[in-house]
């Protein structure tokens, strides 16, 4: 199957880790749904991609070295038009070069700008002794500073996933907060029983995390908007 086969190629070119483009393979076949992207190898095809997708566009460095691509500046949103598409790819290839010289860099990937909605982060890392712990929080910038991420051992049950979602302490700002709507909470725990799926599946998964998972209001669904995955 098609995800084992794309483990078999990132090991036979030595690495372990699957950072976004490679990382989004894997969750498609999941079900997962994402936003429309493509590999430009050049600021001449960014401009063209990006009309293709339709703005804005996000941009953002693709490289098997940069898994944390905001880190070193890797990451644009709001690109309006064909020449600050073409601008940005030349920004952020400059940047990779700059602040990580020996990465190699496939392009920037030009991708669909999704509308705001809850981020809310998944994550899994594997304890050798208990098996896969998969976690749940909410995301974006605001994960090392909150620390609100509750974690539950996979295999996990519907029953368990709804059960994990409401013992994060930030849950009312998913259930809705002065009048807000709620999230689609549905969606999201589909996402975690998908991991949960996954990650029983290939047991060789270490490590993963999508960072963010956008949840928009409920019957809207959620979508993926980052991901990456660390084998053993
Ligand atoms: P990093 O490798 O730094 O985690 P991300 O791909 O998560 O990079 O992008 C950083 C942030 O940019 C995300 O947390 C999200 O807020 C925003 N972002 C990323 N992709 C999109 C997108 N397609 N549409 C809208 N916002 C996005
Ligand atoms: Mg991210």
């Amino acid at each position: 199957d098609h995800v084992r086969d794309l483990f078999a190629q990132v090991r036979a070119a030595g690495r372990v880790e699957l950072g976004e483009i490679e990382a989004r393979e894997v969750m498609a076949a999941y079900g997962m749904r994402l936003p429309d992207s493509r590999l430009a190898r050049s600021p001449e095809e960014a401009a063209e991609i990006a009309k293709e997708i339709g703005f804005p566009v996000v941009m953002k460095i693709s490289s098997p070295d940069i898994l944390h691509k905001s880190d070193i500046g890797g990451v644009r949103v709001g690109i309006t038009d064909p020449q600050a598409a073409s601008d940005s790819y030349e920004l952020i290839a400059y940047r990779a070069r700059k602040f990580s010289p020996n990465a190699r860099i496939w392009g920037v990937l030009v991708q669909e700008m999704a509308r705001k909605g809850r981020e809310v982060l998944v994550g899994v890392s594997r304890d050798p002794q208990f098996g896969a712990l998969i976690g749940v929080g909410m995301g974006g910038i605001y994960v090392e500073v909150l620390k609100d991420v509750v974690f539950r051992l996979a295999p996990l049950s519907r029953e368990e996933v709804r059960e994990q979602l409401r013992a994060i302490r930030s849950f009312p700002l998913l259930q809705g907060v002065r009048g807000e709507q709620t999230a689609d909470l549905e969606a999201v725990e589909d996402i975690v029983l998908r991991v949960s799926q996954l990650v029983s599946d290939f047991p060789e998964i270490v490590e993963m995390d999508i960072n963010p998972l956008v949840v928009y209001n409920r019957g809207e669904g959620v979508i993926v908007l980052d991901a990456r995955i660390i084998l053993q």
